[in-house]
């Protein structure tokens, strides 16, 4: 005599686990000492896209060590990979206000005679202290050369599209360079 079935319909894993993948590995939301890789697009108040990596080579960097604008890392925390959005940061938090008094003119023999000079273009200067730092050509009118230690987008307003790639933790050696080593990264 077959004995009858049970009729209990506690569930199994069994069929399910066949039929599709149940646990899938934790992703890594953005915090600092991680690795995030993400495609952006910089569009400026005029309309203008200043700057973006959609269509090219991601942007990989290492968060919380001040390698992005600050106003974007800071929007970014708690991100997970394919998380895509829009962050609006004001100038303070991106390139920083513009600042009048960081603009010098100077004689156009201060620069190297080769160079035909435009304004825009970028040089390195020192400081009293011996820092080296980036200026930004703002006017040329004939022998006399402006340039400004602020940065060309200082003063705008960033808006940033994002698309999150990929977060992982830094290596211990990337922690203390304070950037990203491998692809998309440094080599040395
Ligand atoms: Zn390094």
């Amino acid at each position: 005599m077959p004995s009858p079935r049970p009729a209990s319909t506690a569930p199994s894993l069994a069929p399910a686990a066949a039929a599709a993948t149940l646990f899938a590995p934790m992703k890594l939301a953005i915090a600092d000492d991680h690795v995030v890789t993400l495609h952006y697009r910089l569009t400026l108040d005029d309309g203008s896209i200043a700057d973006q990596s959609f269509g090219g080579d991601p942007l990989v960097y290492l968060h919380g060590h001040r390698n992005i604008v600050p106003g974007l890392e800071r929007q970014l925390i708690g991100r997970l990979p394919g998380d895509k959005l829009e962050a609006v940061v004001p100038a303070a938090e991106g390139y920083g206000e513009y600042d009048p008094t960081n603009e010098q003119t100077v004689p156009r023999n201060a620069f190297p005679p080769e160079v035909e000079l435009k304004v825009g273009m970028s040089f390195q200067t020192r400081a009293r202290n011996g820092q080296t730092i980036p200026v930004w050509i703002r006017a040329v009118a004939g022998d006399q050369i402006t340039v400004s230690a602020n940065h060309p987008m200082s003063g705008q307003r960033l808006n940033f599209q994002v698309e999150v790639l990929e977060v992982r933790r830094a290596t211990a050696e990337e922690k203390k360079h304070g950037h990203v080593h491998g692809p998309g990264g440094h080599h040395h």
